[in-house]
């Protein structure tokens, strides 16, 4: 399976970090070594000092497809759930600076924790999803899927034309504003519509 990322979908998040707001979707990978499943700790890395926590929902492709038409996407997933991105801002600050790829400040070991999944008839309207991140009980970000700037059924049409979109395949769909360091010691708890379903302690 593969890790799809969506970098710089929310226009409040973009303008944060001083980014332009993409025409086109922002695309990384990531390996599957970069999952922590079933709420496993997430341990800081020696290479970094600011890794900051971003908040996302998470697609899981449930078909086989390629060039898929908006129109379609929706027939590629049952399910949506919630990740965290954990990036690694000074890193990725100095491979920016140089126009190299992202993957050592997003793709290492650990970088995407993944919580529970929901399934859409359980959810409102796909576009309408509200979801949060709560850091030492603090709330650190709040979004909702219809403030995307490409929406979860554009960006399956988009990314299958590049890639084969597989059975498994998970899809991070870019964090709202609100992004922001952690530390060792820090819990942080994911919801959607209001439902807790991942928690990351940092170690
Ligand atoms: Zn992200």
């Amino acid at each position: 399976m593969k890790i799809i990322a969506i970098g710089r979908n929310y226009a409040e998040h973009a303008k944060e970090l001083n980014n332009p707001v993409p025409i086109e979707p922002v695309i990384f990978l990531m390996p599957e070594t970069a999952l922590i499943r079933s709420n496993k700790p997430f341990f800081y890395p020696d290479f970094s000092n600011d890794i900051h926590y971003e908040v996302e929902l998470v697609v899981k492709i449930n078909k086989l497809g390629k060039n898929i038409s908006e129109k379609f996407a929706h027939r590629y997933y049952n399910e949506i759930g919630i990740g965290i991105d954990f990036t690694a801002r000074d890193i990725q600050a100095k491979l920016k600076e140089k126009g190299l790829p992202w993957e050592k400040a997003k793709a290492f070991d650990g970088a995407a924790p993944l919580g529970k999944f929901i399934s859409k008839t359980e959810l409102p309207e796909v576009n309408n999803i509200s979801f949060s991140l709560e850091k030492n009980g603090e709330l650190v970000q709040k979004g909702n899927s219809k403030d995307m700037i490409h929406s979860i059924d554009a960006i399956i049409a988009h990314v299958s034309q590049y890639f084969t979109l597989k059975i498994g395949d998970l899809i991070f769909t870019g964090t709202p504003a609100g992004v922001g360091p952690v530390k060792i010691g820090d819990a942080l708890y994911a919801k959607i519509e209001g439902k807790e379903l991942l928690k990351v302690q940092v170690k």
